[in-house]
């Protein structure tokens, strides 16, 4: 029994599914003819390509009818013509045979032969005539039939008979041998009495032979079916076709119903023939064929049908392009509003559809947003909807039916008022941030737009939102940047890679001596400025101005300016750092892409008044460390520094194995300066002093302010040995130099060096130094204005 259950329940199972599996079809279905549930692309594509196709299906449908119709209207005209022409040659043939027939009847001799009956008279008398008549009538059986009036009995002619009985001339069709022929009987007359008749009959259709029709014509001769003597509503039957031969004619019965009948495209009527009774004895059937005439009409409506299906692709495509611009413009706007968040979980969601209900620990399957997670908006579910305040809490309420089953529903209940004040207002805040940036955004796009005096475009304003989400992640680079460098690093990438500006040069202005420093210069072999610029900050017209130049409308705005003004537009913005000009991003951008550029200006400012605070802070920082670690007065290191750099250095050039020449300089009598002119011409000298040792050790040698008036000069990497000569430059040159002091005057003074090397001297760097200041001493110790190498004999372990 429980087994026949389990086994029922594993039948049911399929069958729950595929109840749910049609369940959702329906819905599917339901969800389809639901206007309100369509996406945007099913609104302005789908159904617009649907209404187009319908569209076309009945335009086409409307000109075939439309078609059929005039083709029908001008078959029936071009019948018509066609009849009348058939109509009027019978006419003329029985006139023609007529008239004939009167002229033989009057005719003396033929009256007398026909009296006398002489058969061989008779016949020279027809010849001449039937030769005429053939002749006219293009028909070869033509024929003229003279009977006495007093012939009977069998072989005689009816309607002969009848003339002669009723004195009447008769004409009209009959059949003979199964062929329409045209017929006239005369009464011949001689005097009151009739002597006999001539009867003339010609074949209709060698007369109608002789016919010249257009191809898309035709002609053919009907008779009854029943032969010569047909029966009332009999069939007929085709004897010949002239033109159109072989074509396939309607039924000749259908032509005696209707005026017109049609088979294909073959349009036919049927021109009746009467015998003298003005009995129907025979017929012709005009056809027309309209095939050729529907080809050419059908040919134009096709061309005008591409054109329509062609026109109707083109706007399905336009319409799909902006379609698809939209939907992307709306991806692009929300994805740039998740992400200017401050929080991740926009990325979060982004990234793999974080389930709000996930969030909250519910795993309801019936609900639908478990079900389908793109029924979870961001705005519903943002990080304070999911605060651990109310990390219980369905932000949904009872949103959806099966809320009610939710676990996380029920726990709500308890105190549903507060929760709902709470999830209420939780949304309503998220909206208002919502709002407040987009109109922001609204309102900076349309603000950077004002110039055009127009509205932006879509595209205009997808594109300026982009722009401003890589603004937010240049700022939000900026802020990991270690120093001014790679500030400028970032600067030059934007202007090269967003702005496609690659002649770009940044310069930065020193506060204290007003001259410019270059930082970056994307070819500093052709200097943007003019040397001039460089020397003092009072010749940039950006700097001075605190104004944006543009070359674009005066040339000769800025008369520093170095660059082909034809090629290029020169422009250079100021950078503002705490209340002054800090500094100037000068570029050259083509001029046949300066339309471009110039809208982008006030984004690419945006970049700089991004940079100009990072700058400036980094420039403070710089400055306080500066001061730090370097001497006010000479503006050498001081012994702080010394002490950094040894600590990284000398691990350094001990692995290396490199020399380093250490050289402790002291003026001799420096103090009496002090007492002779001051201590202003004391520090004077020392200013001179420094000036003199940098120019003589090299860039990468470092001076250090040891003590009062104490120099150490640190020589990187030299040759050992070499120090010395170093220097003994050192000293030479002090003694040449005339240093001047404040009130003009000049004095000389001399120096004295002691010279270590390290590691030759000594194995620790302190030690050398150590070794240097005792060299010193031995030289002032022997004389001074001298040079003195360290000697191991200068010095005993017990005195360090
Ligand atoms: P010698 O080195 O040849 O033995 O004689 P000296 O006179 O140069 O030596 P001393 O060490 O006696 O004098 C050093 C003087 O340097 C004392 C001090 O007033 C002066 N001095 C130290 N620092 C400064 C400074 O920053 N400015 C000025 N003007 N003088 C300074
Ligand atoms: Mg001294
Ligand atoms: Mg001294």
């Amino acid at each position: 029994m429980e087994e026949s259950k389990a086994a029922n329940g594993l039948k049911a199972a399929p069958k729950a599914e595929r109840r749910r599996g049609a369940g959702s079809a329906v819905q599917r279905a339901l969800r389809m003819v639901d206007p309100g549930r369509w996406s945007l692309k099913g609104r302005f594509l789908y159904v617009t390509g649907a209404l187009l196709i319908l569209g076309n299906f009945i335009l086409i449908g409307y000109l075939h009818v439309i078609l059929e119709d005039n083709i029908a209207r001008t078959a029936a005209d071009r019948l018509h013509l066609l009849r009348e022409v058939t109509t009027g040659e019978v006419r003329r043939m029985q006139d023609t045979l007529h008239a004939q027939a009167l002229a033989l009847a009057e005719v003396q001799p033929v009256q007398r032969a026909l009296e006398e009956y002489d058969q061989a008279a008779l016949r020279a008398f027809l010849v001449p005539y039937e030769n005429k008549i053939r002749h006219g009538l293009r028909a070869a059986s033509v024929e003229f039939r003279l009977s006495p009036a007093d012939a009977r009995g069998e072989g005689v002619d009816p309607v002969a008979e009848r003339v002669g009985r009723e004195r009447a001339l008769v004409a009209g069709v009959r059949v003979e041998h199964g062929q329409p022929v045209v017929y006239t009987a005369v009464p011949v007359l001689a005097g009151s009495r009739v002597a006999g008749v001539v009867v003339a009959l010609a074949s209709l259709r060698e007369a109608l032979a002789g016919t010249i029709l257009p191809p898309e014509y035709g002609l053919a001769l009907v008779v009854p079916e029943g032969g010569d003597a047909p029966a009332p509503d009999q069939g007929l039957a085709v004897t010949a076709t002239l033109g159109g031969a072989g074509r396939d004619l309607p039924a000749p019965q259908a032509l005696r119903a209707h005026g017109v009948a049609r088979k294909g495209q073959v349009y036919a009527t049927l021109v009746e023939l009467a015998d003298s009774e003005g009995q129907p004895t025979a017929g012709v059937v005009v056809s027309y064929n309209a095939s050729l005439l529907g080809q050419s009409k059908w040919n134009r409506i096709n061309l005008f049908a591409w054109f329509f299906i062609g026109g109707a692709l083109v706007l399905w495509f336009v319409l799909y392009a902006n379609v698809t611009r939209i939907e992307r413009f709306f991806n692009r706007l929300k994805k740039i509003i998740i992400s200017s968040h401050s929080n991740y979980f926009g990325e979060r969601f982004e990234a793999d559809h974080l389930h709000c209900l996930d969030v909250m620990h519910c795993h309801n399957e019936e609900c639908p947003v478990y079900q389908n997670p793109s029924l979870v908006c961001y705005l519903e579910t943002g990080s304070e909807a999911i605060s651990p305040r109310w990390r219980d809490t369905c932000i949904f309420l009872n949103k959806y039916d099966s809320c009610k089953a939710c676990p996380v529903y029920a726990m709500r209940r308890g105190d549903e008022l507060t929760e709902m004040r709470n999830v209420v207002n939780t949304k309503m805040r998220l909206w208002s941030n919502f709002l407040g940036r987009v109109g922001h955004l609204m309102a900076y796009v349309l603000r950077s737009q004002e110039h055009t005096g127009r509205m932006p475009s879509l595209d205009e304003i997808s594109d300026r939102l982009e722009e401003m989400a890589k603004l937010t992640f240049f700022s939000r680079d900026l802020q990991g940047v270690l120093d001014k460098e790679e500030v400028h690093a970032q600067l030059g990438h934007v202007f090269a890679d967003h702005f496609n500006l690659r002649r770009l040069m940044l310069y930065e202005v020193r506060a204290d001596d007003g001259t410019v420093e270059v930082v970056l210069d994307t070819m500093p072999d052709q200097p943007l400025c003019r040397e001039a610029v460089l020397r003092n900050v009072e010749a940039c017209r950006a700097c001075r101005t605190a104004e944006d130049v543009v070359s674009f409308y005066n040339p000769v705005l800025c008369p520093h300016f170095n660059c082909d003004q034809d090629k290029d537009v020169r422009c250079c913005l100021p950078m503002v750092m705490g209340g002054k000009v800090g500094g100037v991003a000068t570029f050259l951008a083509p001029r046949r892409e300066w339309e471009g550029l110039r809208k982008q200006l006030p984004i690419l400012r945006k970049y700089l008044d991004e940079a100009a605070p990072v700058l400036s802070s980094l420039r403070l920082l710089m400055l306080s460390k500066e001061q730090a670690l370097h001497d006010p007065l000479t503006r050498c290191h001081n012994r702080r520094f010394l002490d950094e750099f040894i600590t990284t250095f000398e691990p350094l050039a001990d692995r290396e194995n490199r020399t380093t020449g250490l050289l402790m300089c002291d003026i001799d009598y420096f103090k009496q300066v002090n007492d002779e002119y001051g201590h202003e011409a004391g520090d004077a000298v020392l200013k001179q002093l420094v000036t003199i040792i940098q120019a003589t050790i090299r860039k990468t040698d470092l001076l250090v302010r040891y003590g009062g008036e104490e120099f150490l000069a640190l020589l990187q990497n030299v040759e050992p040995g070499t120090s010395e000569r170093v220097a003994e430059k050192i000293r030479a040159t002090v003694e040449q130099t005339a240093l001047r002091l404040p009130g003009g005057t000049t004095i000389r003074k001399t120096v004295s060096v002691g010279v270590a090397e390290f590691p030759q001297d000594a194995p620790g760097m302190y030690k050398a130094i150590k070794f240097a200041d005792v060299a010193l001493y031995e030289a002032k110790r022997s004389g001074r204005n001298k040079v003195m190498r360290f000697a191991p004999g200068m010095w005993t372990e017990q005195e360090y």
